[in-house]
């Protein structure tokens, strides 16, 4: 392989990030070692054989998804064992980000073959790299569940979370996944989506929860293509009125069993917060809804 590596009786295994939409931005590295390893192991055989016609190398290719990633794996590990170089690569971006290959790169890890990095797209740094959020601390949540109990409830874990959320999303959830971020983070939290970055429609576009709601609403081309969602973390509320969000999570459990004027006495006799802050926050919360 490449004249940097260091020379092993085993080969390495090379995790080689791909585009995710716009091609030029393959890495000369990601193609020198994509056309010197014996086999690549990919997600998507015919999907990565185009690709890498694109590029005219002709590597065999071999497939490496989530349902063979586990059984097959041996015979990865065995013609590295052998001295050979694989390389992985998923349909698009960076390996094991949201993509198969955890399990490959742990068992070569364990087995003490050199695992190395050829890095490259990655579709939540790009989105994250110009959404304007704070970028010094993030929390990556992949995917939500598919339903609006289990998405809530994973909302729920994080919405007083600092750090800027970032969320991949299927285009025909997008309605309904940002439906529940506006009524788990509240309406005015700031919200970045990312659409079919790098590619001909790229739109990167940032509005509190409630209105980027409203404007994917009304306009069903933002309804496809791929889709990254960030959110801004949860900043603490502010002076002597503010309802805390601990406060907000017993009130909403109780608004869902009791009628607005009980559930909100009862949320102040448990949290201690005034009744008539709770009142209040209970009827924006209806308003909202
Ligand atoms: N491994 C990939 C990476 O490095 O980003 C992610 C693979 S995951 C199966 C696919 C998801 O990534 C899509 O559903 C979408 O949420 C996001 N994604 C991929 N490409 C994208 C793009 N060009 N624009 C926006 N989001 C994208």
């Amino acid at each position: 392989m490449s004249s940097s590596a260091v020379p092993s009786a085993t080969g390495t295994l090379y995790v080689v990030a791909t585009p995710i939409g716009n091609l030029d931005d393959i890495s000369a590295r990601a193609l020198r070692t994509l056309s010197e390893v014996a086999l690549i192991a990919a997600e998507d055989t015919r999907h990565s054989l185009r690709l890498l016609q694109h590029f005219g190398i002709a590597t065999p290719l071999a497939a490496c998804h989530e349902h063979n990633e586990r059984d097959q794996g041996g015979r990865f590990l065995a013609r590295l064992q052998a001295g050979e170089d694989v390389a992985l690569i998923s349909d698009a971006g960076t390996p094991l980000i949201s993509d198969p290959g955890f399990h490959l790169v742990r068992a070569a890890r364990a087995a003490g073959v050199r695992v190395v990095p050829v890095p490259g797209a990655c579709a939540l740094v790009a989105a994250l790299s110009a959404a304007g959020l704070p970028s010094d601390r993030f929390a990556f949540e992949g995917f939500l569940p598919a339903k609006t109990v289990g998405r809530r409830a994973r909302l729920e874990q994080v919405r007083e979370d600092v750090r800027t959320l970032i969320y991949y999303e299927a285009p025909h959830r997008i309605l309904d996944c940002l439906a529940d971020m506006r009524d788990v983070f509240g309406s005015e939290r700031m919200a970045v989506l990312g659409r079919e970055l790098t590619k001909t429609f790229e739109t990167l576009r940032g509005l509190p929860l409630a209105e980027l709601h409203g404007w994917v609403a009304s306009d069903s081309n933002q309804q496809r293509g791929e889709c990254v969602i960030l959110v801004a973390g949860w900043q603490a509320p502010e002076g002597e009125d503010a309802v805390s969000g601990e406060a907000l999570r017993v009130l909403d459990l109780l608004l869902a069993e009791l009628p607005l004027k009980r559930a909100s006495a009862l949320a102040a006799e448990i949290t201690g917060v005034r009744k008539n802050l709770l009142y209040q926050a209970a009827l924006d919360r209806q308003k909202d809804a």
